[in-house]
Parts: structure tokens; sequence; C-alpha cells
């Protein structure tokens, strides 16, 4: 898709200007009931539209998403604009610069339709912990788009934007494009600069594109990745040729399978859908091989223990004094302690999930507890990566579900934080793990009159895009 409107803007087929006129005409007319768009910079993505437009006219050669309308989760630094995380606390705070990733786009005069709805702060699996209200599901607007990035992938399937960036620290670039019928994809841990994205867990954290297709996944990766000063666990593997290389293969590839993820807990009509891949996957060609990694059951525990850990010391130092939400006057008395401002200010911006992640994170990193809670789960965390590593040598990628249902009713897990935790139980371990994987779209099931999507997800060794792209390039329902 995205190639083919870059030949059009570029032969001056069609204008950057009428692409960005229909999208933000859709914006209006369906962003009401979905809120996936918590704002939409027309006057700035319409300059931006004419700039491309010139540079055809003047007889420029442009980039390939120059003139492409996209959104970007709500969590990526955007300079002159409120860059809220969904959260109360940043609910007026003002991006003095861009993250690396919203400058590289800008750099490929790329049109920036908006910032997508988020859960705050990024902890969450269905938008609903947005303070600006939920995400609705496409498809069915009683439904949740799945979270924590449900604005940009429920964005990109209702057609308000070509591409969107979202950004995934256990899953959610990939649970919300199952939810959403998109394609989501997270790349290896250092491949993408996370500058100037708002931090959730700093070990955990990936920005990624969530698109309708593959081949326009690597085409948004192409113009993000790469090696940044300004985040040194970024390091040069000289990208940025992944649209290039893309060479759909399934013949010959080697594609693991964990019996466990297609039994208990997994939703039967959701396993016939993934297993019908599976069967076309081998009339391709591929061999599908059996694989056991018997600690990956720790993934959760491992993500559980130490997300809490980052997310309470990332977000000490939202505290009212530096950043955001400030209730330093609340109750009209001046003679308020920094403590009583600390308290007031974080009482006030922070919603109950993140409070009760802060909770468990200090306890977890509190004095004596280091060692048995976060040093611990980092131990098993690089048990998990050794033993996916060597699984690598065996299979080229590993499937299974991307969730284990389709998308859930508003409202039907706020009341139980577990469930929503468990929400993740497919897509942790390659967080924990730090290597790609992405979520591509698998069939459809049919639940209440409506067509919901299913996802299927492919996981590779680090490094390994290419490969996953690929491999998930020529699996996608055409
Ligand atoms: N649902 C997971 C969580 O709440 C993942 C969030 C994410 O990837 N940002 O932690």
């Amino acid at each position: 898709m995205i190639k083919e409107l870059h030949e059009k803007i570029q032969s001056g087929e069609i204008s950057s200007l009428e692409l960005t006129k229909k999208y933000i005409k859709t914006i209006d007319t369906k962003n009401d009931g979905i809120n996936a768009l918590l704002e939409v910079y027309k006057e700035e993505a319409l300059s931006e539209a004419r700039k491309v437009d010139e540079d055809v006219r003047s007889g420029k050669k442009i980039g390939m998403l120059a003139g492409i309308p996209g959104v970007l989760k709500d969590n990526m630094c955007t300079k002159g604009h409120i860059t809220s995380s969904a959260s109360k606390m940043l609910e007026n705070y003002i991006a003095p610069y861009n993250a690396t990733v919203v400058g590289k786009l800008r750099e490929e005069n790329t049109v920036i339709l908006g910032r997508a709805n988020l859960d705050e702060f990024a902890m969450g699996a269905s938008t609903e912990n947005s303070a600006f209200g939920v995400t609705r599901n496409p498809y069915d607007e009683s439904r949740v788009a799945g979270g924590s990035s449900g604005g940009s992938a429920a964005a990109v399937a209702s057609d308000m934007a070509v591409w969107a960036l979202g950004s995934d620290t256990g899953g959610s670039i990939r649970q919300p494009s199952s939810f959403c019928g998109t394609v989501g994809f997270k790349p290896t841990y250092g491949r993408v600069s996370r500058y100037g994205l708002i931090a959730m867990a700093s070990s955990y954290d990936q920005i990624g594109p969530i698109t309708k297709t593959v081949e326009d996944a690597a085409i948004v990766f192409d113009s993000i990745v790469g090696e940044d000063k300004k985040d040194n666990t970024t390091i040069n593997k000289g990208d940025g040729n992944f649209f290039k290389n893309l060479k759909p293969q399934l013949k010959g590839k080697k594609i693991g399978i964990i019996k466990e993820m297609f039994e208990k807990g997994l939703n039967s009509e959701v396993r016939s859908v993934v297993e019908k891949r599976i069967d076309f996957a081998k009339s391709q060609g591929a061999e599908i091989i059996e694989i056991e990694l018997p600690h990956l059951k720790y993934s959760m525990s491992v993500y559980y223990l130490m997300v809490p850990s980052e997310v309470s010391s990332n977000m000490a130092r939202l505290d009212g004094m530096r950043f955001g939400l400030c209730d330093a006057i609340k109750d009209g008395s001046e003679k308020k302690t920094i403590l009583d401002i600390y308290k007031n200010s974080r009482d006030a911006g922070f919603g109950d999930e993140v409070k009760r992640r802060i909770i468990l994170g200090t306890y977890a990193l509190s004095a004596g507890y280091y060692d048995a809670f976060y040093k611990k789960a980092q131990q098993v965390r690089e048990i998990i990566k050794k033993e996916l590593d060597n699984v690598f040598n065996e299979v080229d990628v590993i499937l299974s579900p991307t969730s284990p249902h389709v998308a859930f009713k508003i409202g039907e897990k706020v009341s139980d934080p577990l469930a929503m935790y468990l929400e993740d139980v497919y897509t942790v371990s390659a967080n924990v793990a730090m290597v790609p994987a992405i979520s591509i779209p698998a069939g459809i099931v049919r639940e209440d009159k409506n067509d919901l999507p299913v996802g299927l997800q492919l996981v590779s060794r680090w490094w390994n895009e290419q490969e996953l792209f690929n491999i998930a390039s020529a699996l996608e329902l055409k």
C-alpha cells in the first residue's frame, strides 16, 4: 500500500494534499466513535503535505514515506505538541524536543496526523487505562481495541492513518494488532532508539510500526531504525534496507511450534484459524517442528517482577516538580512541604494501574528484596534468552497465536488486574528475550454477528528481522 501510494505521489498521479485530506475526512467521521486519536494536527498535516507536493513539482526524488499520513502513539515526544502518555500527569505537557524516531520521520517529510490513544504510560492491554477514554475496536465498538497501543492499531484498521508507531514492552504493538486485524512489529531490543519515548520499563520498551501489510511494516521500520548516540542501547547494524531485501518465502523454512501454546487457555476457534495458517505454511514447503522451551513459562513472572520495578523507577521523575501536573496549592494551604507536593501531585496525576505498578515495583526493589526479586528475575531472564537462542539453531521462527482470544468486551476485565496481565501470555517472552516478533492477521472469528480478527505471532532470533519479514510476508493473508 505505501509503495503504491509513494509511486503515485512521486509521479504526480495523486497529491499528498488530496491523500491527507482524505484521511482527515475519515478521522472526522470515525474518531468520535472509536476514540483512536487524542489530537489531530490538521493544519500542520496539510502544510506538510503541501511541502511534499512542491518537492514533487520541482522534480525532487522524495522518500518512501514522504507525504504519507500516519499517527504516533502519544508517548513519543513531538516537539511543540502535547505528549501526554494518556495520563492526567502529562495532560498539558508540551514536548520541548522530538523523540529520535519523530525526528527521523520529520526528516523524511512524512505527514504526522496526530497522536494516538494508549493505556496510561503504556501500562495495560485494552486502552481502558487511558485517562482520556477507551479506544473502541473498529470491528465492534462494544469491544476493546487492545493495548497499550490501541489507538495506533485502531487508527490504521479504520483508515484514519496509513501507518502508525506503537511501543511494545510486553505485547503492546502485537496484541492490539491482533485485535484490530493489523500487522504489528516489535523489533529486537536496541534496533530503534528509545530517546524521547516516555519510558515505561527501560530494558523492555521498543518502538515499532503498525500497518496493514508486512511490506508496509518493513518500509516504516526502515525509516526509524539505527544507532543513536542519545540511546546507548542502540547499536550500528548497517540497517535500513529491509523493504529492499524483502523476499517472501516459506519454502524450506523451519517453523517451531510449542505444543503447550495450543492447549489450555486457547480459544478453540482462534486455534483453528491459526492451525489453518500452519497448514498453509506446510503447503508452501515450510517444515513444522515441535520444540520445547522449558523455562519459557517463567516469562510472565520475570516480566511482572522486572517491569513494575523499572516502572517505579521511571515514574519517580514525575513528582510535580519538574514535569507535568503540580498539585502544590491544593487546599489553599501555603505551608505545604515538598513531600505534600509529591504526594498530592502523584495522587491526582496517576491512575490506578500506574499506582499499582509503582507500589509493586517499589516493594520489589526495596532493601533486602532486590536480590530475591529483581536480581533473581534478571537471572531467569538470562536463562530464557539462552534457551531461545539455542532453539533458533533448530528453527528459523516460532509460531503461535498472538492472543488466546479475539477482542474482549469493554469493561470485561477492568476489575481483574490479573486477567489483564494474562493478556500478554504469548507476547511477553519476546520482550524478556529481547528478540524481534511480529503479529499478522491470520483470519476471522465470528462472534455476536461480527467478524473479529485473529492474529498470529512469529518470533525470531536477535537481529533477524529480515527473515522474520520474509516469512511473515509469505504467510500473511493475501
Ligand atoms: N499489557 C502489558 C503490560 O501491561 C504490556 C504493555 C506494553 O507492552 N506496553 O505491561
